[in-house]
Protein backbone atom coordinates (compact mmCIF):
# COMPACT_ATOMS: atom_id res chain seq x y z
CA UNK A 1 0.00 0.00 0.00
CA UNK A 2 1.23 3.60 -0.45
CA UNK A 3 1.39 5.41 2.28
CA UNK A 4 2.18 8.93 0.96
CA UNK A 5 1.53 11.87 0.99
CA UNK A 6 -0.29 10.62 4.37
CA UNK A 7 3.11 9.44 6.39
CA UNK A 8 4.60 12.89 5.56
CA UNK A 9 1.66 14.62 6.71
CA UNK A 10 1.57 12.38 9.83
CA UNK A 11 5.29 12.52 10.74
CA UNK A 12 5.48 16.51 9.52
CA UNK A 13 2.53 17.53 11.48
CA UNK A 14 1.47 20.13 9.21
CA UNK A 15 -1.88 21.68 9.03
CA UNK A 16 -3.82 20.35 6.87
CA UNK A 17 -6.94 21.63 4.00
CA UNK A 18 -10.41 20.18 4.67
CA UNK A 19 -10.03 18.08 1.75
CA UNK A 20 -6.26 16.74 2.51
CA UNK A 21 -7.85 15.92 6.44
CA UNK A 22 -10.55 14.21 4.38
CA UNK A 23 -8.05 11.96 2.29
CA UNK A 24 -6.45 11.31 5.43
CA UNK A 25 -9.29 9.85 7.64
CA UNK A 26 -10.71 7.58 4.35
CA UNK A 27 -6.81 6.48 4.36
CA UNK A 28 -6.82 6.15 8.02
CA UNK A 29 -9.78 3.69 8.02
CA UNK A 30 -7.99 1.43 5.59
CA UNK A 31 -4.79 1.88 6.70
CA UNK A 32 -3.70 0.18 9.79
CA UNK A 33 0.31 1.37 9.55
CA UNK A 34 -1.04 5.18 8.96
CA UNK A 35 -3.46 4.12 12.15
CA UNK A 36 -1.05 3.63 13.92
CA UNK A 37 1.66 6.34 13.14
CA UNK A 38 -0.83 8.70 13.95
CA UNK A 39 -1.69 7.19 17.53
CA UNK A 40 1.44 7.87 17.96
CA UNK A 41 1.97 11.07 17.00
CA UNK A 42 -1.09 11.65 19.31
CA UNK A 43 0.39 10.19 21.99
CA UNK A 44 3.64 12.45 21.78
CA UNK A 45 1.63 16.03 21.11
CA UNK A 46 -0.36 15.27 24.18
CA UNK A 47 1.46 15.06 27.62
CA UNK A 48 -1.20 13.36 29.38
CA UNK A 49 -1.14 10.60 27.45
CA UNK A 50 2.38 9.71 27.44
CA UNK A 51 2.37 8.43 31.15
CA UNK A 52 1.99 4.92 30.68
CA UNK A 53 -0.66 3.88 28.38
CA UNK A 54 -4.65 4.26 29.76
CA UNK A 55 -4.47 1.70 27.65
CA UNK A 56 -6.41 0.24 24.31
CA UNK A 57 -8.50 -2.05 26.16
CA UNK A 58 -9.54 0.39 28.16
CA UNK A 59 -10.73 2.76 25.39
CA UNK A 60 -12.20 -0.28 23.82
CA UNK A 61 -14.02 -1.21 27.01
CA UNK A 62 -15.72 2.05 27.15
CA UNK A 63 -16.59 2.29 23.68
CA UNK A 64 -18.00 -1.68 23.94
CA UNK A 65 -20.41 -0.14 26.89
CA UNK A 66 -21.58 3.04 25.11
CA UNK A 67 -22.36 0.73 22.67
CA UNK A 68 -24.13 -1.90 24.84
CA UNK A 69 -26.10 1.44 26.75
CA UNK A 70 -27.05 2.78 23.13
CA UNK A 71 -28.30 -1.40 21.86
CA UNK A 72 -30.25 -1.21 25.11
CA UNK A 73 -31.88 2.07 24.60
CA UNK A 74 -32.47 0.95 21.03
CA UNK A 75 -34.41 -1.90 22.39
CA UNK A 76 -35.99 -0.04 24.95
CA UNK A 77 -37.79 2.03 22.29
CA UNK A 78 -38.65 -0.75 19.90
CA UNK A 79 -40.35 -2.40 23.45
CA UNK A 80 -42.18 0.51 23.84
CA UNK A 81 -43.43 1.19 20.22
CA UNK A 82 -44.25 -2.41 20.11
CA UNK A 83 -45.96 -2.24 23.12
CA UNK A 84 -48.30 1.20 21.86
CA UNK A 85 -48.80 -0.37 18.95
CA UNK A 86 -50.17 -3.54 20.57
CA UNK A 87 -52.16 -1.07 23.32
CA UNK A 88 -53.78 0.42 20.60
CA UNK A 89 -54.78 -2.31 18.61
CA UNK A 90 -56.14 -3.85 21.96
CA UNK A 91 -57.97 -0.99 22.61
CA UNK A 92 -59.74 -0.69 18.94
CA UNK A 93 -60.77 -4.10 19.07
CA UNK A 94 -61.74 -3.90 22.75
CA UNK A 95 -63.73 -0.04 22.17
CA UNK A 96 -66.71 -1.50 22.41
CA UNK A 97 -66.49 -3.27 25.61
CA UNK A 98 -65.13 -0.18 26.50
CA UNK A 99 -67.83 2.11 26.10
CA UNK A 100 -70.07 -0.02 28.12
CA UNK A 101 -67.39 0.41 31.24
CA UNK A 102 -69.18 3.55 31.94
CA UNK A 103 -72.59 2.46 32.49
CA UNK A 104 -74.39 -0.08 35.09
CA UNK A 105 -73.51 -3.76 36.26
CA UNK A 106 -76.26 -5.36 34.38
CA UNK A 107 -75.32 -3.59 31.12
CA UNK A 108 -71.64 -4.17 31.39
CA UNK A 109 -72.61 -7.75 31.49
CA UNK A 110 -74.58 -6.94 29.11
CA UNK A 111 -71.76 -5.60 26.73
CA UNK A 112 -69.48 -8.05 27.93
CA UNK A 113 -71.33 -11.14 26.97
CA UNK A 114 -72.48 -9.40 23.21
CA UNK A 115 -68.53 -9.22 22.76
CA UNK A 116 -67.92 -12.67 23.60
CA UNK A 117 -70.68 -13.56 21.71
CA UNK A 118 -69.42 -11.90 18.54
CA UNK A 119 -65.55 -12.82 19.13
CA UNK A 120 -67.00 -16.38 19.35
CA UNK A 121 -69.51 -16.19 16.09
CA UNK A 122 -66.47 -14.40 14.14
CA UNK A 123 -63.54 -17.19 15.47
CA UNK A 124 -66.58 -19.88 14.65
CA UNK A 125 -67.40 -17.80 10.75
CA UNK A 126 -63.38 -17.84 10.45
CA UNK A 127 -62.78 -21.70 11.21
CA UNK A 128 -65.87 -22.15 8.76
CA UNK A 129 -64.34 -20.57 5.82
CA UNK A 130 -60.97 -21.97 6.24
CA UNK A 131 -62.41 -25.27 6.25
CA UNK A 132 -64.11 -24.94 3.12
CA UNK A 133 -61.48 -23.31 1.69
CA UNK A 134 -59.29 -26.33 2.61
CA UNK A 135 -61.46 -28.55 1.13
CA UNK A 136 -62.83 -26.90 -1.99
CA UNK A 137 -59.40 -24.73 -3.00
CA UNK A 138 -57.14 -27.65 -4.53
CA UNK A 139 -59.55 -28.50 -7.14
CA UNK A 140 -59.72 -24.85 -8.36
CA UNK A 141 -58.49 -22.46 -11.25
CA UNK A 142 -57.04 -19.11 -10.10
CA UNK A 143 -60.16 -17.12 -11.17
CA UNK A 144 -62.22 -19.03 -9.03
CA UNK A 145 -60.06 -18.91 -6.15
CA UNK A 146 -60.11 -15.05 -6.22
CA UNK A 147 -64.35 -14.76 -6.28
CA UNK A 148 -64.37 -17.05 -3.39
CA UNK A 149 -61.68 -15.23 -1.86
CA UNK A 150 -63.52 -12.05 -2.50
CA UNK A 151 -67.01 -13.40 -1.37
CA UNK A 152 -65.61 -14.17 2.02
CA UNK A 153 -63.96 -11.39 2.82
CA UNK A 154 -67.20 -9.62 1.86
CA UNK A 155 -68.93 -12.02 3.97
CA UNK A 156 -66.68 -11.58 6.85
CA UNK A 157 -66.93 -8.12 7.00
CA UNK A 158 -70.72 -7.83 6.41
CA UNK A 159 -70.59 -9.97 9.54
CA UNK A 160 -68.14 -7.77 11.49
CA UNK A 161 -70.04 -4.90 10.66
CA UNK A 162 -73.66 -6.52 11.59
CA UNK A 163 -71.96 -7.41 14.72
CA UNK A 164 -70.35 -4.11 16.29
CA UNK A 165 -73.47 -1.86 15.06
CA UNK A 166 -75.38 -4.78 17.29
CA UNK A 167 -72.90 -3.89 20.41
CA UNK A 168 -72.56 -0.49 19.86
CA UNK A 169 -76.53 -0.43 19.70
CA UNK A 170 -76.82 -2.11 23.59
CA UNK A 171 -76.05 0.16 25.71
CA UNK A 172 -77.69 3.57 23.82
CA UNK A 173 -80.87 1.55 23.74
CA UNK A 174 -80.68 0.79 27.74
CA UNK A 175 -79.73 4.33 28.30
CA UNK A 176 -82.83 6.01 26.82
ZN1 LIG B 1 -0.94 4.12 5.00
Amino acid sequence: MNHQPFESWLLDDLPLAPEQKRELTSHLRTCSHCTALAETGLALRTPRMVSPAPGFAQRFQARLAAQRIAERRKRFWGIVIFSLVGMGALVLLTFPLLRGLAASPAEWINVVLGYLLFIFSSVQALTEVGSVFLRVVPGFVPPFVWMVLASALAGMSLLWTVSIWRITRVPQGVQS
